[in-house]
């Protein structure tokens, strides 16, 4: 529709894929549109967020309408929020059943940093999010952890998973999101993503791709897994 089209070449938002939903024209929308809790918006406040950025209004709708997503977008353009906040709206409470979510992140760093972006962005809710440490990997019994939301390396969780006993059940996991996906499914680490891949195999579950890049054989890839994404690039496609 023309609504559509006017906003994504404002913003030059490039999308592909059937029935994209249309691209948030305000952080209200969440509210209005999607009925979102209104701690959320009140730590878009918080955080001094006034105006969504392009990844965020147009990869926000596409996962909240359970597509999965493959997202391009330059650093710094705000895509951890773009992951985070539909994540939180779909979660909707606090739960104990399981492992509900997983963040895939390249390095410990990045880790570390998108756990503690994903607390600001929940606070207020009840949501447990889980940082996978060394001692973690080292000590839990599996069998009785349980989170929201899970924040890892590949090689960590690949860990858990391998664990001969007590070891770490993601079939439940009804969001996976891999950041930074072109660095998780280089050479040195595509053998962990892939099995943490395969580990989460709800069926219904959504997993979204976001990165800087978007190499052509990471979509390939990702496409043989992936049900209907859609692809959100914003900027150049080839920059
Ligand atoms: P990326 O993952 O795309 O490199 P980040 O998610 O790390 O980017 O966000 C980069 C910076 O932009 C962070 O400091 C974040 O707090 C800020 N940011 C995110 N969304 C918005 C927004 N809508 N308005 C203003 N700043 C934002
Ligand atoms: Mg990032």
């Amino acid at each position: 529709n023309e609504r559509d089209l006017r906003l994504r070449k404002k913003y030059g938002i490039n999308v592909s894929g059937n029935d994209v939903p249309s691209p948030l024209q305000s952080f209200a929308e969440l509210s209005t549109r999607y009925g979102c809790d209104s701690y959320l918006l009140h730590n878009l406040v918080k955080l001094g967020f006034k105006e969504p950025t392009p990844i965020q209004r147009q990869a926000i709708p596409v996962l909240l309408s359970g597509r999965e997503c493959f997202a391009k977008a330059p650093t710094g353009s705000g895509k951890t929020l773009a992951f985070v906040y539909p994540m939180l709206m779909k979660l909707k409470h606090a739960s104990k059943d399981g492992i509900r979510a997983v963040i895939l992140c390249h390095t410990r760093e990045l880790a570390t940093q998108t756990m503690r972006e994903c607390k600001k962005m929940a606070k207020g809710s009840k949501f447990r999010i889980k940082l996978m440490t060394k001692e973690l990997v080292r000590n839990a019994d599996f069998a009785k952890v349980y989170c929201d939301i899970l924040i890892s390396t590949p090689r960590r969780l690949q860990l858990c998973i391998s664990k001969k006993k007590k070891k770490i059940d993601l079939s439940r996991v009804e969001y996976l999101v891999l950041d930074e996906s072109d660095k998780l499914f280089e050479h040195s680490l595509l053998e962990q993503t892939d099995s943490v891949v395969k580990a989460c195999c709800n069926p219904s579950i959504i997993r979204s791709l976001f990165s800087a890049t978007l190499p052509d054989f990471v979509e390939e890839v990702a496409r043989t897994v992936m049900h209907d994404a859609v692809r959100v690039i914003v900027g150049d496609k080839n920059a």
